[in-house]
């Protein structure tokens, strides 16, 4: 490791460099013109504005206004224009091709079948055309020179009770692209535990499930989804921070817990912006990444809602990298903890570790060592 490892990384080498992304909304992240017209497309008339900067604006401020009201009305908007087949397949096209733009070479987006049927589509409708825009997006991002291999999660909403189908379904459709299953919603009164039976039917089907926990609710929530739903990771997952002491004299003492949450090595899938703007997290720089990563959990960096949030991959990269000083040899932890955490076979993660990310890894640090050495930095 050269001084290139550590040093602050300009914005255009962080987006060159590969990143792996395991918690993005696919209804949290369409692009705002794209709003714009499939609302017009639709006959969906409730949009608060009909120009793209200012409807960037409108989302991102609703989602900062600290009520829940106004954040989850940007949803309403977000999945009140995704009600057909066209619109959906058109949103995770875009999405594949933001990404591989973004420098993100492998991708975990999750979205609700449940949630896109107003217009008449069945939830398996829902899911081909996700799957075939996804297919689209992939092929038209190779051609552009960026590759990108985006897995699909399906999610029920933990406040209704339609998880059993939802889980079946992403068995069902688990050779076509869904590699795992989540949970979503109003996590305080509705706990993990009330979908042990959707999470039971995954187990036995010997597949992969994520669960949202550990966002506005606390340990409990963490411990039920792993003790007793048996969730292979958490979504967020930021409130494990309440299970460790950090004395004044800088000692840390862990709970069990945390303790065991460190020592499975289960991934916790962060999502700085997003955090802060549920209140989960304080700030970015007083964000509990910054611990975790200390004490060596398998911490991942994710944006959960790119329109909601007005972020990317590379922004919540440089976000951490300006409050903790990271460098690329911290953004390649991230990223190679990530692809480890990744529900696709064992040795295509490894391929792409070993293949894409560390190679391109190496490649940025060679540039920044030739422009610290140009001080041209
Ligand atoms: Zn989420």
């Amino acid at each position: 490791m050269d001084a290139a490892s550590f040093a602050p990384v300009p914005v255009d080498l962080i987006v060159k460099a590969p990143k792996v992304l395991l918690h993005d909304h696919l209804d949290g992240g369409l692009r705002p013109q794209t709003v714009i017209e499939l609302a017009a497309e639709t006959e969906y008339d409730d949009l608060p504005s009909t120009d793209p900067d200012e409807l960037a604006r409108w989302f991102s401020e609703a989602a900062f206004s600290g009520s829940l009201e106004r954040y989850l009305e940007t949803f309403r908007h977000t999945v009140g224009v995704t009600q057909t087949a066209g619109a959906l397949q058109r949103v995770a096209r875009e999405c594949a091709e933001d990404l591989a733009a973004d420098g993100v070479v492998y991708a975990e987006v999750r979205f609700a079948p449940e949630l896109h049927l107003s217009r008449g589509l069945t939830e398996r409708e829902v899911i081909e055309h996700v799957l075939l825009g996804f297919a689209e997006g992939q092929q038209k991002a190779r051609e552009g020179g960026h590759g990108i291999r985006v897995g699909v999660l399906l999610t029920a909403m933990r406040t209704a009770t339609h998880s059993r189908q939802i889980a079946e379904l992403s068995v069902e459709f688990r050779d076509q692209g869904v590699v795992g299953f989540d949970i979503a919603g109003a996590e305080a009164g509705f706990p993990p535990t009330r979908h042990l039976d959707a999470f039971e039917y995954l187990r036995r089907e010997n597949a992969h499930f994520t669960i949202h926990a550990g966002e506005a609710f606390g340990l409990p929530s963490i411990w039920e989804a792993i003790q007793w739903c048996g969730a292979d990771r958490l979504g967020h997952g930021v409130r494990i921070v309440d299970d460790i002491t950090v004395s004044p004299d800088g000692s840390v003492e862990l709970g069990r817990l945390a303790s065991y949450v460190r020592d499975r090595r289960i991934p916790l899938e962060m999502c700085p912006s997003s955090n802060v703007q549920t209140g989960a997290a304080e700030s970015i720089d007083h964000h509990p990444i910054g611990l975790l990563r200390r004490l060596g959990f398998r911490v991942t960096v994710n944006t959960d809602n790119r329109l909601m949030s007005g972020t990317s991959m590379s922004h919540e990269m440089s976000l951490l990298s300006q409050a903790f000083g990271y460098g690329l040899a911290d953004m390649q932890w991230f990223t190679i903890n990530a692809m480890k955490s990744a529900f696709i076979p064992f040795d295509e993660r490894l391929s792409i570790i070993n293949q894409q990310v560390k190679p391109g890894y190496a490649e940025v640090t060679d540039e920044l060592s030739q422009r610290l050495a140009q001080g041209s930095v």
